[in-house]
């Protein structure tokens, strides 16, 4: 009974402990893998991070220069980032920038 009257008085004056989502983003945790970015002035076009991807995610079209990523399907796991050669695919930790 003390603790519960202890946790009743301490939470009337406390802040709410959520946030107001989606006007309010909170900073993403070290090292987290948010969204993967490319950068398409530095493709090459040579089909490795198609072949590589678990999620059939990405589909590059050599003959009109395109590579087409699916976001739904991409599952983050990096494995595109770790072999392109041209290093042009990244990992942004942040999912969803603040509006
Ligand atoms: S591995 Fe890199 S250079 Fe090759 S197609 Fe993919 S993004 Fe372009
Ligand atoms: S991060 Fe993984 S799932 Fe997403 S496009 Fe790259 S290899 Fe495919």
């Amino acid at each position: 009974m003390p603790t519960l009257f202890g946790d009743l008085f301490r939470n009337l004056f406390k802040g709410p402990v959520t946030r107001p989502y989606p006007y309010q983003v909170r900073d993403p945790f070290p090292a987290s893998r948010g969204a993967l970015v490319v950068d398409i002035n530095r493709c090459v076009f040579c089909t490795l991070c198609e072949k590589k991807c678990p999620a059939n995610a990405i589909t590059v079209t050599r003959k009109t220069k395109t590579l087409v990523l699916d976001p739904y399907r991409c599952i983050i796991c990096a494995a595109c980032v770790e072999v392109c050669p041209e290093e042009c695919l990244s990992l942004d930790p942040q999912h969803r920038k603040p509006a």
